[in-house]
């Protein structure tokens, strides 16, 4: 069991033994009643803010303890221009990394979601729209969203995707559910450049990725920015981010072999 579950079958238990006791003895003061509820929210909130706590879902955040590499995601893409740039810079070094593709750019752009994996990459989905609240949405509808941007990748690349990064990273049960019907499995990162930001330099954002350099990272770039058409910096960061894993003696592995080795050795179990 994760840690985030974990924490929440206590939470779940403790708040369940506060309210038979209020019912069957004395009734909580009512600040500590509040403070109680305010937490038990914070601790659900949290695990759909944070993928990595793997609270209502298995999610591949990072590989598997004895990695030698780390593996390179972007997301928000496919762009015309931006996505091209960056396939050109790993092309020159030779590393191969996976792109989660909104539904609705990839039915713009669907020859450069073509490109991506003719090139060798592969391709997850990011959702149709960039819905930074579908992991509130009805089960039915995250998943008619989920299965449109699915039918677009297939339909530009022959192959359906298998892997989901959700919008922002926000997991909720619902989530869980709608990647799980569709046969996805949820990947998250371990360290993100935030490089789709307005403000981002490419030297902070490399600064920021090094730092979280390590053996079995998943780092999170973007190649296209999230709504309007400015170009994220991290194909400018990239021959840096890749000669520093180079330097540490990490190698680049895709994100699906994670994948693989998380849930095919859960399957073995
Ligand atoms: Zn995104």
């Amino acid at each position: 069991m994760s840690l985030g579950r974990g924490v929440l079958y206590v939470a779940s238990a403790t708040g369940l033994a506060l309210l038979v006791r209020s019912i069957a003895f004395k009734p909580l003061p009512l600040w500590i009643a509040l403070v109680a509820f305010g937490l038990y929210a914070a601790i659900v909130l949290g695990g759909v803010l944070a993928p990595q706590l793997e609270m209502y879902a298995s999610v591949v955040w990072r590989g598997p303890h004895r990695s030698t590499s780390v593996a390179l995601t972007f997301d928000d893409g496919p762009h015309p221009e931006h996505t091209r740039r960056v396939l050109d810079v790993l092309d020159d070094y030779g590393v191969k990394a996976c792109f989660f593709v909104l539904g609705s750019k990839a039915e713009r752009h669907p020859e450069i979601v073509g490109e991506i994996v003719a090139r060798g990459h592969e391709v997850g989905i990011h959702g149709y729209e960039h819905d930074r609240l579908l992991s509130l949405r009805s089960p039915k509808r995250i998943e008619a969203e989920l299965a449109r941007a699915l039918a677009v990748v297939e339909q530009a690349t022959g192959k359906r995707p298998t892997m989901l990064r959700p919008p922002v990273g926000h997991v909720s049960p619902r989530t869980e559910t709608a990647a799980s019907r569709l046969g996805l499995d949820i990947v998250a990162w371990s360290v993100r450049g935030r490089d789709g930001l307005a403000k981002a330099t490419a030297s902070a954002v490399t600064a920021r990725v090094v730092r979280g350099l390590r053996p079995g990272a998943i780092i999170l770039l973007h190649d296209a920015a999230e709504h309007d058409d400015r170009r994220p910096v991290a194909a400018e960061a990239l021959p840096a981010i890749l000669r520093a894993a180079a330097g540490q003696g990490l190698s680049f592995a895709l994100v699906s072999e994670y994948v693989e080795a998380r849930f095919g050795e859960a399957e073995e179990a």
